[in-house]
C-alpha cells in the first residue's frame, strides 16, 4: 500500500474527536457491566430493552435447541439452512404483530438491506425521512429505483414531494424508522399512511426501536397507532428487545414468497443458528404472556428522562426509552462519556457521522433490568458531571 493513507485517516479522525475506541464487555450485558476491567458499573447502553437475553428460559430453550441441532445452521435457507424452527417462529412473530406473513432475516440491517432493492425498481421512487436509519438508507443505495429525502418527520415536505413527483413514477415507497433510533421521537404514522392512500403509495416502517417497547406488550409503533394492515412493509429487529439476533418483515403473504425468492440476504447469506431461534421463540412468548417488563421500561424511562429535563438537560423530543442528551461539541460529548465512565456510568457517545456535525449526544438506552438504586445513582453522577463541566445551570 502507498504511503500508510489508513494511518492518515485514523489520525484526521483523532483530531477531529471522532475516533471510536470500542470498548470490550466482560460480562452479561445487563443492568451492571464489566466494561473495560471497570467492574459494576452502571449500563445505559444496551438495546436489551426488556432483559430478555439474560432470562433463564430464554437461555434454557437455546441450550435445548444446541442440543437437538448443533450451533449452526448449516447453509442458507433455499438449500438445507430452512430449519423447521424458521418456520414455526415466522408464524408465532406474525400472529404476534396481527400481520399476515412474517419472513426471517439474520438481522434488522440485512433485512432492510434485502428488502428495500428486492421490492423497487427502476422507474419507482423512495421517500426517505432525513433521520432514517443507515440500513435503510444503504437498502436504498442498493436499489435502482430514485430516491428523495423529507425532512425530518414534515409532513408538509412529504407532501411536496407527492405533489410534484407522484405522477411521474410506477410505484412510490414511503419509508421511515416508526420510532428514530438517534433522537427517539415517534413517526408521524397515521399522517403517512393517510398520505400514502391520497397519493397510492406504498409503506415502510423500520420498527427496530418499536418493536417490543411500544404497543400491546410490545407488539410495536403499528400497534400503537392501531394502523394493523395498513403499513405494506414492517421491519422488526430481534437483537434488540427480544434480546437474540436477527430481523424479519412482517407483510402480505406474497411479499413473502417474493421476498424468499428474491432478497439477496436469503438466497446468499446462512440462515440463523438454530439455538438463536429457539431462543426468539421464547422470548416472544414471555412478551406475549406478560407485560410487566414493557410497564417496568416505560417507568423506568419516565424516571430517567424527567431527572434529566428538571437538571437542565436537553433531551429533544423523546417519548421513548431513547434518551438523547444533547451535549453538542464532539470532543467535549466523549469527554463527557468518560467522566461519566470514570464514576461508573457507561452511556455511549454519539456524534458525527452518526449524527449532524454539532449534535453530539450522549444516547441512553433504558432497560426494565435497571433498579431504582441504578437510576437515582445515574442521575446524581449526571448532576455532579453537568455542574462540573457547566453544562447544566
Ligand atoms: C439496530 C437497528 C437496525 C439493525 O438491526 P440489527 O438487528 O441490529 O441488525 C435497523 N434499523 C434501526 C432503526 C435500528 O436501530
Amino acid at each position: 500500500m502507498i504511503n500508510n493513507i489508513f494511518d492518515d485517516k485514523v489520525n484526521q479522525l483523532k483530531k477531529d474527536g471522532l475516533y471510536k475506541d470500542i470498548p470490550v464487555i466482560f460480562s452479561k450485558c445487563q443492568n451492571r457491566i464489566t466494561i473495560n476491567g471497570q467492574q459494576n458499573v452502571i449500563n445505559l447502553s444496551s438495546n436489551n430493552y426488556l432483559g430478555l437475553g439474560q432470562h433463564p428460559l430464554v437461555i434454557d430453550a437455546a441450550k435445548k435447541a444446541l442440543d437437538q441441532f448443533g450451533v449452526g445452521a448449516g447453509a442458507v435457507r433455499p438449500i438445507v439452512g430452512n430449519n423447521v424452527l424458521i418456520g414455526e417462529l415466522e408464524d408465532l412473530i406474525a400472529r404476534f404483530k396481527n400481520e399476515e406473513a412474517v419472513t426471517l432475516f439474520q438481522s434488522g440491517l440485512t433485512a432492510n438491506l434485502g428488502t428495500i432493492p428486492a421490492i423497487t425498481d427502476k422507474g419507482d421512487l423512495i421517500l426517505s425521512d432525513a433521520l432514517n436509519h443507515a440500513s435503510i438508507i444503504d437498502g436504498i443505495r442498493l436499489s435502482k429505483a430514485d430516491k428523495k429525502v423529507y425532512k425530518h418527520s414534515d409532513m408538509n415536505d412529504l407532501e411536496h414531494l407527492l405533489k410534484d413527483h407522484r405522477a411521474s413514477y410506477n410505484q412510490v415507497l414511503i419509508i421511515t424508522d416508526g420510532v428514530f433510533s438517534m433522537d427517539g421521537d415517534i413517526a408521524d404514522l397515521p399522517s403517512i399512511v393517510n398520505l400514502a392512500k391520497t397519493y397510492q403509495c406504498m409503506t415502510y416502517v423500520d420498527d427496530a426501536h418499536g418493536s417490543g417497547v411500544l404497543g400491546r406488550n410490545g407488539r410495536g409503533t403499528i400497534d400503537h397507532f392501531g394502523l394493523h394492515g395498513q403499513v405494506d412493509f414492517i421491519m422488526g429487529t430481534l437483537s434488540k428487545a427480544i434480546g437474540v439476533v436477527g430481523g424479519y418483515i412482517a407483510s402480505k403473504k406474497s411479499v413473502k414468497e417474493w421476498l424468499l425468492n428474491r432478497a439477496r440476504p436469503i438466497l446468499f447469506s446462512t440462515a440463523v443458528p438454530p439455538s438463536s431461534l429457539a431462543a426468539i421463540k421464547r422470548s416472544i412468548e414471555l412478551l406475549e404472556l406478560d407485560q410487566t417488563r414493557v410497564n417496568q421500561l416505560h417507568y423506568n424511562t419516565n424516571l430517567l428522562r424527567t431527572g434529566l429535563i428538571e437538571m437542565g438537560y436537553d433531551v429533544l423530543k423523546s417519548t421513548t426509552p431513547i434518551i438523547p442528551v444533547i451535549i453538542g461539541d464532539e470532543i467535549l460529548t466523549a469527554q463527557v462519556s468518560k467522566s461519566l465512565l470514570d464514576r461508573g456510568v457507561f452511556v455511549s457517545p454519539i456524534v458525527f457521522p452518526t449524527v449532524p456535525p454539532s449534535t453530539g449526544r450522549l444516547r441512553i438506552m433504558v432497560s426494565a433490568t435497571l433498579t431504582k438504586e441504578d437510576i437515582d445513582e445515574a442521575l446524581n453522577v449526571f448532576k455532579d458531571i453537568g455542574d462540573q463541566l457547566k453544562l447544566i445551570n
